[in-house]
């Protein structure tokens, strides 16, 4: 008699819910929409909303959308308005987008696709 495979790393590797995961994926991009129309009146708003989304991500374990990595500073972990808060630069020769963030000066550097770069503002 075949016996059936035992799965030994069931419990441990159960996953949450994906119902679950659709809501923390949902208030990640709510968070950071809301981030985007608190800035110009309320930045620090904007940057708690960026602290929130970061918490649901790793609590749920689902990753912030690249484009909406880009929207916050991998350093101090200011929400970033480009032309307010950061400054962008282009490179079309080698494809890629440098980021500074004005606050604490980091510089972070984005490979970047036509289809990415669509969602660049
Ligand atoms: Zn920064």
């Amino acid at each position: 008699m075949a016996e059936k495979p035992k799965k030994f790393h069931n419990r441990r590797n159960r996953r949450k819910p994906t119902e679950q995961l659709e809501i923390a994926r949902e208030r990640i991009e709510i968070l950071f929409s809301q981030a985007e129309i608190e800035f110009p009146a309320h930045p620090e708003l904007s940057n708690r909303y960026v602290e929130l989304a970061r918490k649901i991500s790793m609590k749920f374990n689902v990753p912030i959308p690249g484009t909406l990595k880009k929207r916050f500073c991998r350093e101090c972990k200011n929400y970033l308005v480009y032309g307010k808060n950061a400054r962008v630069r282009l490179n079309s020769d080698r494809k890629y987008i440098l980021i500074t963030c004005l606050n604490c000066s980091n510089k972070m550097k984005y490979g970047y696709s036509k289809e990415k770069n669509q969602n660049l503002r």
